[in-house]
């Protein structure tokens, strides 16, 4: 990010407008909307059309024909140029020498701000940017905007302006000031604006903020197990992003990416609870001690696990502690590894007539890939999935051999899935261990079966496989 989007009143000064063809009567037209004063240095008498088509209910408007560079520009809270040329160039030189923000229509680099798309429903406007790098993709976002935001919601934010100074005086101190907005802007209340009922709404508000002058029940707060998927944060359901929307503390693990952890709220509390390498970690024990205090303090609780909360990530155990701990528990499932990195490879982990059944084991130790019992995994039908099961890939592969499976099984270590960095090596299951070794870091799954041989990076080896020969005949 460049250009940090700010909102700039506009009533504290004059802003003066340079250049006279459709760019600046555009920005013209932007300007009045937002109410300013505007001093515009057209360089040319034939604007009366523009004049009249730019009134505004309030702000200035006043025409010079004066040479722009000799004005006082400490007058001007922002000048806007888009004359074209030198003149542009030398407005800009003067307006930075000023430290008055300026804006050169099309010229990122002698701007010290742009101008956004923006999407105006009144106090809520949404700012729009690309880094000045495409118009076109703002326009398109603001249309995608448009199309999601209710017609009235700036009639809503203008309601609670109206009122917040006297929920802020009325207020008993154990009523939270967030969790009151939340419910006006999640409930009834937001309901009935947006429907267009504004006299109901504001009753309901006056009512709600009577009631906050009341001591609020102390209520315990909720711990939501969320399923972070594989890693590209495209991947979260709407309901996790909903979640983490409205989580005063999330506890999160080694497999989240910041990507994910960028959808959260910025003001929320962040506590890593994950092992990394040399660290253990603070343990399970210990983790569902402080998911449950945090939610007994009353605040919304995130526990964020890469993939989903049930699939080798230990959400059962959290799941029974805080019911124990009488906390309310929801699970938010996620994309699990499998099916991402499945996805992104291209990689059907199910196949009429080859495929019939697919299994997620784990192995992940060596000793632990030997306790399995490999021979319930060795119908040439089953897709094996193996989650943490890059470092012991030999003992994987000893256990399905011996079980009967064939050497020359597809086999593919998929790693890092959906990561911008992501890998997929494919060979034979009697070379699992290099494959792995070939995949590099982890997180990374090793798939066994046939349906190996329909995936993306099989195709492009151009391997000369047997088996893919017969699947394609
Ligand atoms: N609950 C998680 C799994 C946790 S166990 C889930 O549902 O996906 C951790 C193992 O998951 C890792 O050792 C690796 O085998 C696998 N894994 C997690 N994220 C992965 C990714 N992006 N790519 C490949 N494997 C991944």
């Amino acid at each position: 990010m460049r250009f940090l989007p700010v909102f700039l009143d506009l009533a504290s000064g004059t802003v003066a407008l340079i250049g006279s063809g459709p760019a600046a009567v555009n920005k013209l037209r932007l300007l009045r909307s937002a109410g300013a004063d505007v001093r515009w240095y057209s360089g040319s008498m034939d604007v009366a059309e523009e004049v009249l088509l730019a009134s505004a209910p309030s702000g200035r408007l006043e025409l010079s024909f004066a040479d722009p560079l000799r004005a006082d520009f400490s007058e001007f809270v922002a000048v806007v140029a888009a004359a074209g040329g030198t003149l542009d160039e030398d407005v800009a030189a003067r307006a930075r020498a000023s430290n008055i923000p300026v804006n050169v229509v099309d010229r990122p680099d002698l701007s010290t701000f742009i101008v956004p798309a923006v999407v105006d429903r009144g106090d809520v406007v949404v700012a729009i940017g690309t880094g000045g790098a495409s118009p076109v993709l703002a326009r398109r976002l603001r249309e995608r905007i448009e199309a999601v935001l209710p017609a009235r919601i700036g009639e809503l934010a203008a309601l609670m302006n109206r009122y917040r100074s006297r929920f802020a005086a009325m207020r008993h101190k154990t009523a939270s000031p967030r969790r009151f907005w939340e419910r006006v802007v999640d409930g009834p209340i937001a309901g009935a604006l947006l429907a267009g009922r504004a006299r109901a709404a504001e009753a309901a508000l006056a009512r709600a903020i009577n009631e906050s002058a009341l001591p609020q029940k102390h209520e315990s707060g909720t711990v939501y197990l969320v399923g972070a998927g594989p890693g590209d944060p495209d991947l979260l359901t709407l309901r996790a992003l909903q979640v983490l929307q409205g989580a005063d503390v999330i506890f999160y693990d080694e497999l989240v990416t910041t990507g994910v952890l960028d959808h959260a709220r910025r003001d929320a509390d962040r506590v890593f609870v994950g092992k990394r390498r040399g660290h253990p970690g603070i343990g399970q024990d210990e983790i569902n001690r402080r998911l449950a205090e945090a939610a007994q303090s009353g605040r919304s609780v995130v526990r964020l696990k890469g993939g989903d909360p049930f699939i080798f990530g230990r959400g059962g155990e959290e799941l029974e502690y805080l019911r124990k701990s009488n906390v309310t528990v929801v699970v938010v499932p996620g994309v699990t590894a499998a099916l991402g990195c499945a996805a992104e490879a291209g990689l059907p982990l199910t196949y009429r007539n080859e495929a019939s059944r697919v299994i997620f084991v784990t192995a992940h130790q060596a000793d632990e890939a030997v306790a399995i019992d490999w021979s319930a995994l060795a119908d040439p039908q089953a897709t094996v999935v193996v989650y943490m099961g890059l470092a012991s890939a030999a003992a994987v592969r000893d256990g399905l051999l011996a079980a009967g499976r064939n050497a020359k099984t597809p086999a593919g270590v998929l790693a890092r899935g959906t990561h911008p960095d992501s890998k997929s090596v494919v060979g034979y299951l009697e070379d699992l261990p290099a494959l792995a070794r070939e995949a590099g870091e982890g997180p990374a799954l090793l798939v066994i079966g046939d349906v190996v041989a329909r995936s993306d990076a099989w195709r492009q080896a151009d391997r000369d496989c047997v088996i893919a020969k017969e699947l394609a005949a």
